[in-house]
């Protein structure tokens, strides 16, 4: 098969590799559709504590059952799927008591066991979730990222009429945007490019900042009448915006990580954390969203095609890779689509 291969770092090469066959419990997914994701281009540049080149990089996917591994029932060969991009040990702590994005051997496509820009890959049939009726192998590859921003959402405990505070209006922000708006909050997002302000209003956020023009916390505390928000998700990952979290939060709030530096030194205002009774929340992949986010696109109750600005094939995923990375064209959401 085909696969365009993450060689070395700064390097992906198309090349002919094994067609991969399907263990015990697995399915082997004719790959149709796979999103770019900001870990693919760390991977690329080798700046991604879980990826080490040689590897088919590529997490977010959809395509078909073209094979099915012994235990597989046969008759889900030629079903659409969206992948939830993981491989569990299935008898750790973690796995027993259902927990299993925390399995201490958890593998994810990708990164740790080859991905998605190929022709094929492999999965666990049982990550391997059905699409209904009328959703695209587009919107079902970009449901990996809007899982994640569902688990996240879940943990934050969002009460209806909360005002929530996303920071970043990139992929995961414009689904927590989503999920937050389901529950019935009242959404401001801080973002200083103007095209995912506009976007994120339809989207369903109440306020959109620039912070380069308004100081977010000024306008925050306005519009709460100097309480704060409940709850801040951060959704970029850099220094300045994992500092700003602590702020923006009223006494007695949350405030959720989505975002992370790698850096084991960045600041956090654990004076004020404390001051404050915070309660500061990690997010990990997913679990059991899956199910949950293909309900929601199939309702219509969270629109991913909104956010697709991009289209590749596989013999592109470099400059797919390299475009997102430079962040040029108004790129927001690009697609590598494997006919
Ligand atoms: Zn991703
Ligand atoms: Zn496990």
């Amino acid at each position: 098969m085909k696969a365009a291969v993450c060689t070395q770092i700064g390097k992906i090469e198309i090349r002919d590799v094994p067609k991969p066959v399907p263990g015990p419990g697995e399915v082997l997914v004719r790959v149709r559709s796979v999103g770019v994701c900001g870990s693919d281009v760390d991977g690329y540049r080798g700046h991604h504590p879980m990826i080490r080149p040689p590897i088919v990089l590529g997490h977010e996917c959809s395509g078909v059952i073209a094979e099915v591994g012994p235990g597989v029932d046969a008759a889900r060969v030629g079903r659409a799927v969206s992948v939830e991009p993981f491989f569990t040990c299935d008898k750790c702590p973690f796995c027993l008591e259902g927990t299993y994005n925390f399995c201490s051997d958890l593998k994810i496509i990708g990164h740790q066991v080859p991905g998605a820009f190929a022709e094929y890959v492999l999965i666990p049939a049982k990550f391997a979730h059905s699409m209904p009726e009328g959703v695209s192998f587009e919107e079902a590859a970009i449901l990996e990222p809007c899982s994640g921003a569902l688990h996240a959402v879940r943990r934050c405990n969002i009460q209806s009429g909360d005002f929530v505070v996303i920071i970043g209006c990139g992929t995961m922000g414009s689904f927590a945007i989503q999920h937050c708006r389901n529950l019935s909050a009242e959404v401001l997002v801080i973002e200083p490019v103007e095209f995912k302000r506009r976007a994120a209003r339809d989207l369903g956020a109440a306020h959109a900042v620039d912070p380069r023009r308004d100081a977010p916390e000024s306008v925050v505390r306005k519009l709460t009448g100097g309480k704060m928000a409940d709850v801040v998700i951060e959704a970029v990952g850099e220094r300045p915006t994992l500092t700003q979290t602590v702020g923006l939060v009223k006494n007695g709030g949350r405030i959720m990580l989505i975002g992370w530096t790698g850096n084991d030194t960045d600041p956090f205002d654990l004076t004020n954390t404390t001051f404050k009774e915070l309660t500061v929340l990690g997010t990990l992949g997913f679990c059991r969203d899956f199910p949950i986010s293909m309900k929601l696109l199939a309702q219509g109750k969270v629109n991913v095609k909104r956010i697709i600005t991009h289209r590749f094939d596989l013999e592109h995923v470099r400059d797919a890779v390299e475009l997102l990375e430079s962040g040029r064209d108004n790129v927001w959401k690009a697609v590598v689509n494997i006919v």
